[in-house]
């Protein structure tokens, strides 16, 4: 339902679109429409969520697992075959955020950091990664 200010147009509760006669900026009849209505408005939230995001987390997690076994420091990266983290189990589609070094693209989940050349993955970790207080990447 459309909710006007205009004071020549009806306004309607946002809920149970009855006709409103308060203030101009009332928005529900009360507070069972507006508890009511918030609800609805949560629950539409939740339900947008997709089924897959369960799925998905546990294939990060899993992910995370055989990655951090033979997790470097930041010091260097390691070079592991491609096929062999794929048979481990790694699905390199999932991933917790992008970094940047030297020039190049670095996928990470959490601290740990991949990148592909051919059939190589290259591997080595990034702290700040890790960290939620950074909003951007780094470009360099
Ligand atoms: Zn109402």
């Amino acid at each position: 339902m459309e909710s006007s200010n205009h004071p020549t147009e009806a306004r309607h509760c946002q809920d149970c679109g009855n006709q409103l006669r308060g203030r101009s900026d009332q928005r529900f009849c009360n507070d069972t429409c507006r508890n009511h209505f918030n609800r609805k408005k949560r629950q539409e939230i939740a339900e947008r969520i997709p089924v897959s995001a369960k799925e998905i987390l546990r294939i990060i997690k899993n992910n995370y697992r055989i990655l951090s076994v033979m997790s470097p420091n930041p010091e260097y990266e390691i070079i592991v075959d491609l096929h062999e983290l794929q048979s481990k189990g790694v699905n390199f589609k999932f991933f917790t955020s992008i970094t940047y070094k030297d020039g190049e693209s670095w996928y990470c989940i959490f601290d740990i950091g991949w990148r592909a050349v051919d059939e190589q993955v290259l591997i080595t970790t990034f702290p700040d990664q890790a960290k939620v207080e950074d909003h951007y990447p780094k470009f360099s």
